[in-house]
């Protein structure tokens, strides 16, 4: 039998940006605690999990709780993923926010009619969405569709082959030290920083 060598680590992507670079509209402390928090507790929790399935693999253990270990891997793996998405789909001020260019400025007006509907159509996705998740914009390659979708927790099933192009995170910890129960205020800041020559750029490479 050859060695297994295991299932691979992740790791912490740098910050596209400073930690005080998104202000005035996400601020320094959500930032810091965002990223420095909760993002890097999902990548070491994920390689704690991997230590630990890798043991189990490698060892051919039996009666371990399979569900849960998945469950909190899928949970932890997607919480690295969805964050990477989040943070490079954000950019200072002057080099974000205004509208989207390229393909995807193109397919939005042909899809949604023009930037200001598809605003406000994915501004009452997310400001629908109950609690904890993500309002996505998905590529969907079989019709070229964009669907705008919202995401529960961290799990993404239901997002099989449409690779996401714009993210927006709507967990209380990305905006309630700043925003408190205001969710709504920080869905509409957040237009100001939306990196779209990054999401035009993702649009494009989906489009080769
Ligand atoms: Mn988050």
């Amino acid at each position: 039998m050859e060695e297994i060598k295991g299932l691979r680590k992740y790791e912490l992507p740098a910050l596209p940006y400073k930690i005080d670079s998104l202000e005035p509209y996400i601020s320094k402390d959500i930032v810091d605690v965002h990223y420095n928090g909760h993002h890097k507790g999902y990548v070491n929790t994920a390689n704690t999990l991997i230590d630990r399935l890798n043991g189990i693999i490698k060892e051919d253990i039996k009666g371990y709780d399979i569900h849960g270990v998945l469950r909190n891997l899928t949970f932890n793996i997607n919480g690295d993923k969805l964050h990477t998405l989040y943070w490079n789909d954000m950019a200072p001020e002057g080099k974000g926010g205004d509208k989207p260019g390229g393909k995807l400025g193109d397919l939005i007006d042909q899809q949604y009619g023009s930037y200001d509907r598809f605003k406000k159509f994915f501004t009452e996705a997310a400001n629908s969405n109950p609690g904890t998740g993500w309002a996505v914009l998905t590529y969907d390659k079989e019709n070229g569709n964009l669907n705008i979708m919202t995401v529960e927790n961290h799990f993404m099933n239901h997002l099989a082959e449409m690779p996401i192009v714009l993210i927006l995170d709507e967990f209380e910890h990305a905006y309630y030290l700043q925003y408190k129960n205001k969710r709504a205020d920080y869905v509409g800041a957040w237009w100001n920083i939306v990196n779209w020559s990054e999401a035009n750029k993702k649009l494009e490479g989906l489009l080769e």
